[in-house]
Protein backbone atom coordinates (compact mmCIF):
# COMPACT_ATOMS: atom_id res chain seq x y z
CA UNK A 1 0.00 0.00 0.00
CA UNK A 2 3.32 2.44 1.01
CA UNK A 3 4.25 1.52 -2.67
CA UNK A 4 1.03 2.17 -4.31
CA UNK A 5 0.56 5.32 -2.07
CA UNK A 6 4.07 6.46 -3.48
CA UNK A 7 3.31 6.34 -7.13
CA UNK A 8 -0.15 7.97 -6.94
CA UNK A 9 2.32 10.88 -4.94
CA UNK A 10 4.58 10.78 -7.91
CA UNK A 11 1.85 11.32 -10.03
CA UNK A 12 0.78 14.33 -9.07
CA UNK A 13 -2.87 12.79 -7.67
CA UNK A 14 -2.34 13.31 -3.55
CA UNK A 15 -2.70 16.46 -1.89
CA UNK A 16 -1.38 16.11 2.00
CA UNK A 17 -3.75 14.02 3.95
CA UNK A 18 -6.45 13.94 1.46
CA UNK A 19 -7.02 10.35 -0.26
CA UNK A 20 -7.33 7.14 1.15
CA UNK A 21 -6.42 3.38 -0.36
CA UNK A 22 -7.87 0.04 0.63
CA UNK A 23 -7.27 -3.49 -0.50
CA UNK A 24 -9.15 -6.66 0.33
CA UNK A 25 -8.10 -9.47 1.07
CA UNK A 26 -10.86 -12.37 1.71
CA UNK A 27 -13.20 -11.00 4.36
CA UNK A 28 -10.37 -8.37 5.92
CA UNK A 29 -10.02 -5.06 4.30
CA UNK A 30 -6.54 -3.33 4.69
CA UNK A 31 -7.31 0.75 4.61
CA UNK A 32 -5.31 4.23 5.31
CA UNK A 33 -5.42 5.83 8.64
CA UNK A 34 -7.71 8.81 8.38
CA UNK A 35 -4.83 11.84 8.75
CA UNK A 36 -1.88 9.72 7.28
CA UNK A 37 -0.29 11.75 4.59
CA UNK A 38 -0.48 8.97 1.84
CA UNK A 39 2.60 9.65 -0.31
CA UNK A 40 4.57 9.09 2.78
CA UNK A 41 2.75 6.54 4.29
CA UNK A 42 3.87 3.53 6.47
CA UNK A 43 2.68 0.02 7.44
CA UNK A 44 2.12 1.40 10.92
CA UNK A 45 -0.44 3.67 9.13
CA UNK A 46 -2.36 0.84 7.85
CA UNK A 47 -5.16 -0.35 9.58
CA UNK A 48 -7.31 -3.78 9.23
CA UNK A 49 -10.61 -4.22 9.89
CA UNK A 50 -13.38 -6.44 8.47
CA UNK A 51 -16.46 -5.97 6.74
CA UNK A 52 -18.37 -4.72 9.38
CA UNK A 53 -15.35 -2.04 9.99
CA UNK A 54 -14.92 -3.85 12.99
CA UNK A 55 -10.91 -2.93 14.03
CA UNK A 56 -8.84 -6.35 13.79
CA UNK A 57 -5.44 -4.64 13.51
CA UNK A 58 -3.41 -1.41 14.14
CA UNK A 59 -3.57 1.01 16.33
CA UNK A 60 -4.62 4.61 13.98
CA UNK A 61 -8.41 4.95 13.52
CA UNK A 62 -9.33 4.22 9.50
CA UNK A 63 -9.82 6.89 7.21
CA UNK A 64 -13.16 8.88 7.51
CA UNK A 65 -14.27 7.57 3.84
CA UNK A 66 -14.29 3.56 5.58
CA UNK A 67 -18.66 3.40 4.88
CA UNK A 68 -17.47 4.44 1.40
CA UNK A 69 -14.67 1.62 1.08
CA UNK A 70 -16.35 -0.87 2.47
CA UNK A 71 -19.58 -0.50 0.42
CA UNK A 72 -18.04 -0.36 -2.11
CA UNK A 73 -16.49 -4.15 -1.09
CA UNK A 74 -20.09 -5.36 0.05
CA UNK A 75 -21.96 -4.02 -3.51
CA UNK A 76 -19.83 -5.20 -5.80
CA UNK A 77 -16.70 -7.46 -4.45
CA UNK A 78 -14.20 -4.98 -5.86
CA UNK A 79 -10.30 -5.94 -4.51
CA UNK A 80 -9.15 -2.67 -3.93
CA UNK A 81 -10.45 0.99 -3.67
CA UNK A 82 -8.43 4.24 -4.48
CA UNK A 83 -10.08 7.65 -3.51
CA UNK A 84 -8.33 11.12 -4.36
CA UNK A 85 -8.52 14.70 -4.76
CA UNK A 86 -6.52 14.28 -7.76
CA UNK A 87 -6.46 18.74 -9.40
CA UNK A 88 -7.83 17.40 -12.51
CA UNK A 89 -10.88 15.40 -11.72
CA UNK A 90 -11.69 17.55 -8.43
CA UNK A 91 -12.04 20.41 -11.09
CA UNK A 92 -14.08 18.68 -13.64
CA UNK A 93 -16.12 17.34 -10.73
CA UNK A 94 -16.89 21.38 -9.65
CA UNK A 95 -18.22 21.92 -12.88
CA UNK A 96 -19.42 18.49 -14.85
CA UNK A 97 -22.55 16.40 -14.33
CA UNK A 98 -20.29 13.24 -16.14
CA UNK A 99 -17.37 12.69 -17.75
CA UNK A 100 -18.35 11.99 -21.75
CA UNK A 101 -16.03 9.14 -23.09
CA UNK A 102 -14.08 11.40 -25.14
CA UNK A 103 -11.49 8.74 -25.45
CA UNK A 104 -11.76 5.11 -26.26
CA UNK A 105 -9.18 4.62 -23.24
CA UNK A 106 -12.01 5.27 -21.12
CA UNK A 107 -14.07 2.31 -21.90
CA UNK A 108 -11.54 0.51 -19.59
CA UNK A 109 -13.33 2.03 -16.75
CA UNK A 110 -16.70 1.73 -17.96
CA UNK A 111 -17.33 4.49 -20.24
CA UNK A 112 -18.39 7.69 -19.18
CA UNK A 113 -17.89 8.37 -15.99
CA UNK A 114 -20.70 10.04 -13.44
CA UNK A 115 -20.23 12.79 -11.42
CA UNK A 116 -21.92 11.39 -7.34
CA UNK A 117 -23.79 14.53 -6.18
CA UNK A 118 -22.25 16.62 -3.58
CA UNK A 119 -22.70 15.03 0.37
CA UNK A 120 -20.43 16.19 3.19
CA UNK A 121 -17.10 13.52 3.60
CA UNK A 122 -17.24 10.53 5.61
CA UNK A 123 -21.13 9.98 5.77
CA UNK A 124 -23.54 7.48 4.86
CA UNK A 125 -24.70 9.75 2.01
CA UNK A 126 -21.47 10.21 0.44
CA UNK A 127 -21.22 6.67 0.23
CA UNK A 128 -23.96 6.16 -0.83
CA UNK A 129 -24.03 8.58 -3.79
CA UNK A 130 -20.63 7.17 -4.91
CA UNK A 131 -22.07 3.50 -4.52
CA UNK A 132 -25.26 4.70 -7.40
CA UNK A 133 -22.11 6.20 -9.57
CA UNK A 134 -19.89 3.60 -9.31
CA UNK A 135 -22.93 1.10 -10.98
CA UNK A 136 -21.31 -0.56 -13.99
CA UNK A 137 -18.25 1.45 -13.88
CA UNK A 138 -14.85 1.34 -12.48
CA UNK A 139 -14.24 5.40 -11.98
CA UNK A 140 -16.57 8.25 -10.88
CA UNK A 141 -16.17 11.85 -9.77
CA UNK A 142 -17.63 13.28 -6.37
CA UNK A 143 -19.02 16.36 -6.95
CA UNK A 144 -16.89 19.36 -5.90
CA UNK A 145 -14.64 16.52 -3.86
CA UNK A 146 -12.37 14.68 -5.92
CA UNK A 147 -12.56 10.85 -7.34
CA UNK A 148 -12.94 7.09 -6.46
CA UNK A 149 -11.52 3.87 -8.73
CA UNK A 150 -11.93 0.21 -7.99
CA UNK A 151 -10.48 -2.52 -9.29
CA UNK A 152 -9.76 -5.98 -8.34
CA UNK A 153 -6.37 -5.64 -7.55
CA UNK A 154 -4.64 -2.60 -5.64
CA UNK A 155 -2.45 -2.29 -9.27
CA UNK A 156 -5.42 -2.15 -11.24
CA UNK A 157 -7.28 0.41 -9.09
CA UNK A 158 -4.39 2.51 -9.10
CA UNK A 159 -3.50 2.14 -12.90
CA UNK A 160 -7.29 3.22 -12.90
CA UNK A 161 -6.64 6.60 -10.62
CA UNK A 162 -4.24 7.60 -13.05
CA UNK A 163 -5.78 6.72 -16.42
CA UNK A 164 -9.04 8.96 -15.04
CA UNK A 165 -6.79 11.61 -14.10
CA UNK A 166 -4.94 11.53 -17.50
CA UNK A 167 -8.78 11.81 -19.13
CA UNK A 168 -9.69 14.63 -17.07
CA UNK A 169 -6.63 16.37 -18.07
CA UNK A 170 -7.47 15.96 -21.91
CA UNK A 171 -10.99 16.84 -21.41
CA UNK A 172 -9.91 20.09 -19.96
CA UNK A 173 -7.32 20.87 -22.69
CA UNK A 174 -9.59 19.95 -25.10
CA UNK A 175 -12.88 22.09 -23.59
CA UNK A 176 -10.38 24.86 -23.74
CA UNK A 177 -10.05 24.94 -27.38
CA UNK A 178 -13.93 23.97 -28.11
CA UNK A 179 -16.75 21.72 -27.57
CA UNK A 180 -15.03 18.24 -27.15
CA UNK A 181 -16.24 15.62 -29.95
CA UNK A 182 -17.64 12.41 -27.68
CA UNK A 183 -17.71 9.16 -28.88
CA UNK A 184 -21.18 7.69 -30.13
CA UNK A 185 -22.47 4.46 -28.96
CA UNK A 186 -21.44 2.45 -32.28
CA UNK A 187 -17.85 3.83 -32.08
CA UNK A 188 -17.56 2.76 -28.79
CA UNK A 189 -18.93 -1.01 -29.59
CA UNK A 190 -16.28 -1.17 -32.24
CA UNK A 191 -13.62 -0.02 -29.64
CA UNK A 192 -14.53 -3.25 -27.44
CA UNK A 193 -15.34 -5.82 -30.48
CA UNK A 194 -11.09 -4.64 -31.71
CA UNK A 195 -10.26 -4.63 -28.23
CA UNK A 196 -11.39 -8.59 -27.93
CA UNK A 197 -10.19 -9.31 -31.07
CA UNK A 198 -6.91 -8.10 -30.81
CA UNK A 199 -6.18 -8.41 -26.85
CA UNK A 200 -6.06 -5.32 -26.01
CA UNK A 201 -2.91 -3.71 -23.82
CA UNK A 202 -1.08 -6.94 -23.67
CA UNK A 203 1.98 -7.30 -25.30
CA UNK A 204 2.30 -10.35 -27.91
CA UNK A 205 5.26 -12.07 -29.36
CA UNK A 206 5.83 -11.97 -32.95
CA UNK A 207 5.46 -15.48 -33.82
CA UNK A 208 1.57 -14.68 -32.83
CA UNK A 209 0.97 -12.81 -35.78
CA UNK A 210 -0.77 -9.65 -36.57
CA UNK A 211 -4.24 -10.98 -37.22
ZN1 LIG B 1 -12.01 12.98 0.07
Amino acid sequence: MADVCRRLGAAGLLIGTAGNVSVRVGDRVAVTATGAVLAQLTAGQVTVVDLDGKVLAGTLQPTSELDLHLGVYRRYGAGAVVHTHAPMATALSCVLDELPCIHYQLLALGGTVRVAPYATFGTPELAESVLAALDGRSAALLANHGSVTVGPTLDKAVENALLLEWACGVYQHAAALGTPRVLDEQQQLAVIEAAIARNYGTTRSLQEGRS
